[in-house]
């Protein structure tokens, strides 16, 4: 235990901590992990202070999320929290076990649809049976409506309608629109917006569409005094605590607007917090909170709620400034022809975050980056915030390492391969990530008359492999230990290898079976791969082998494959600078797209054996007040483990609607 320790603080965020578990429940084809706060014992008090309330503002507006998945959803989480709670029964059924997936299943898609695939989802167990356990615990009344809307297999179908033939307003079960059709919404909108203004609030952004008595189209404004009102007035109120401890001036103002926001319904006010909200990039803690992305409304319009607290990694973001200040050094020592070089070179810093508190639509799914606010003019003028979410990642790594069965234990050739990437791989994989996106997409240039489009089709693919390559080469490059980036000489190696792995054979587990490989990254990857792979072979620089009738991919000479990573880096910079379309076109169509089909089908049947969850999310920390003396002296972070506790408390502690 004490080596893994110190081995874990070595390693930095490449080596998972034995004592902390990450995965903590499968089911369906979900998993549950948790995450850990690095940075938060750096914070001040006021900072903690600060993020306590933040993340109390972000809570309250869970129920207004169910809600807008579906009016349906809050009666029915009512009631299984009811049963998980109060069922006194044989709990040890296999019906009761059913329930309790459905209940789980439930929880993470805020709502009776798949999160991700949007399809409504059905529980295992009788309707008699949940109809029993209803009843049991008092809500007998409710059975006739609310069971029909959970098992009828006719209705509600999909929360956002891809229907191609009917009305997907009407058809949606999301409760953006009611009693309206797609026309009608349509005829409204085009009525009401000025096609002429240059900075166009997001109309409808934060409205349910329906009509009032007399049939006139209406929108219902989700405001204090409106709909969603007592969830709202609870924001409003974490808010403004959150206000009196801000970091820093820019902050307060951002939160004044954002309440002021919430009280008039005004987007214009809207408007005017993302202008501020963008502005503040000194501030350690920050935080999404509104009606922000579009996706689940079939008409692209209506914000689902959202609220997300960070803080800021101030040593990840330090790695991409280091980057940045030394783009000129890369540029110079790139393997390419000084001719495609650029002469001034800048690098692009993102900032890294941590999550403090996930909530709404980012709560258990959540992404792991982020780019906002959404106005295309807003970001025009002012700008917009590009994060990548650490801590969130790391999990993920975590959780995966912590399973039973993973795609590198099925994969790899040897325990030796194993080990070595499971010290040092999602270091080097990290490293190698703010290369491509710091450094590899603004490195060369073309030369005077090449259209920036001559790449046609091909661009992206080629543009994505250009970035990579970069990256594949600089990891591992001496400079990267010199500048205190890379931990050792040898732990690029852990990303060869896996990049190798990928890209020849488990990224083709995405692939449907008989179809080609068209996605740009996955094309970019196989490319590279593969050119490594044909142009090493007489030197068996990276070798095919076959053991038990399983394949794999092993590389043998690692400065060698660095050696033509070199060589495919300066020819793709070649590529793109002399605008040569015919040259990209044939590597893309050699290289990238054609899945040898036996290997294809090995590599299917080997993933799906493995059984692992496609879908993750997250539990959160909670983050508890520390009394002294009547006084508030600390604000503790505990981690939890139990996600239907967090789902149940969550409902008692934060149930507005
Ligand atoms: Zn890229």
């Amino acid at each position: 235990m004490m080596m893994t320790g110190v081995l874990a603080i070595t390693a930095g965020c490449g080596q998972k901590k034995s004592d902390f578990k990450y995965l903590l429940d499968e089911f369906a084809d979900l998993k549950v992990m948790r995450y850990t706060i690095p940075g938060w014992e750096e914070l001040t008090l006021q900072q903690k202070e600060y993020a306590y309330h933040l993340a109390e503002a972000a809570k309250w507006g869970r129920d207004i999320h169910w809600d807008q998945n579906c009016k349906w959803n809050l009666p029915i989480r009512h009631v299984v929290e009811n049963i998980l709670e109060n069922y006194k029964g044989d709990r040890t059924s296999k019906e009761f076990y059913q329930f309790t997936v459905y209940a789980k299943r439930l929880f993470f898609a805020n709502g009776i649809h798949h999160h991700y695939a949007e399809d409504k989802f059905f529980p295992e167990c009788s309707q008699n049976y949940f109809k029993s356990l209803m009843e049991a615990v008092g809500d007998g009344d409710k059975c006739a409506e609310l069971l029909d809307v959970i098992y009828n297999p006719n209705t509600l179908l999909q929360r956002r309608s891809t229907s191609t033939d009917g009305d997907i307003v009407v058809l949606s079960a999301g409760n953006f629109y009611e009693g309206v059709t797609r026309a009608e919404v349509e005829k409204y909108y085009e009525s009401i917006e000025d096609k002429t203004d240059e900075t166009p609030i997001a109309y409808g952004l934060n409205t349910k569409v329906t009509k009032d008595a007399n049939g006139n189209i209406v929108e219902i404004p989700w405001k204090i005094d409106g709909m969603y009102g007592p969830a709202i007035a609870k924001i409003c109120h974490e808010l403004k605590l959150a206000a009196a401890c801000a970091e820093n001036d820019i902050q307060k103002r951002a939160l004044g607007l954002l309440v002021k926001y919430y009280e008039t319904g005004d987007l214009k006010v809207w408007d005017e917090f993302n202008i501020e909200w963008v502005k503040d990039t000194i501030g350690t803690v920050d935080f999404i909170n509104g009606f922000i992305e579009d996706y689940n409304d079939p008409l692209g319009r209506k914000g689902a709620w959202e609220g997300y607290v960070n803080i800021k990694d101030h040593k990840a973001s330090e790695r991409s400034v280091i980057l940045s200040a030394n783009a000129q050094w890369f540029e110079d020592h790139s393997p390419v022809d000084p001719r495609f070089k650029k002469k001034e070179c800048k690098g692009i810093s993102a900032k890294v975050i941590n999550a403090v508190c996930l909530a709404g639509d980012s709560y258990p799914s959540t992404p792991i980056g982020i780019n906002l606010p959404n106005a295309d003019w807003i970001r025009k003028m002012y700008g917009s915030k590009s994060v990548t979410i650490a801590n969130i990642t790391h999990a993920y790594d975590y959780a995966a390492q912590e399973s039973p069965t993973s795609t590198l234990d099925e994969f790899a050739w040897d325990e030796a391969e194993k080990a070595f990437y499971r010290e040092w791989g999602s270091w080097a994989d990290e490293i190698h990530t703010d290369l491509h996106e710091c450094l590899g997409h603004g490195s060369g240039q073309l030369l005077p008359g090449v259209a920036t489009t001559a790449m046609g089709e091909y661009a992206s693919a080629l543009e994505e492999a250009r970035a990579d390559l970069f990256g594949l080469y600089f990891t591992a490059d001496p400079k990267m230990v010199e500048l205190g980036i890379m931990p050792n000489k040898d732990a690029y190696k852990a990303e060869y290898a896996n990049y190798i792995r990928n890209g020849l054979m488990v990224q083709f587990t995405r692939v449907e079976l008989g179809r080609p490989n068209t996605e740009a990254h996955m094309q970019n990857r196989k490319l590279i791969a593969e050119w490594c792979y044909e142009k090493g072979a007489k030197d068996n620089v990276i070798e095919k082998k076959v053991r038990d009738g399983k394949t794999y991919f092993v590389v043998n000479d690692y400065e060698k494959l660095r050696d033509l990573f070199a060589q495919l880096l300066a020819e793709i910079q070649r590529i793109k600078s002399e605008g040569d379309y015919e040259a990209g076109k044939y590597l893309i169509e050699t290289y990238a797209v054609n899945i040898d089909p036996t290997l294809h089908k090995e590599v299917k049947e080997r993933y799906e054996a493995l059984n692992l969850k496609p879908y993750g999310g997250f539990i959160n920390p909670d983050i508890v007040p520390v009394q002294k003396d009547g006084k508030i002296v600390d604000y503790k972070v505990v981690y939890n483990d139990d996600y239907l506790k967090q789902q149940l408390d969550y409902g008692k502690n934060y149930g507005a609607l």
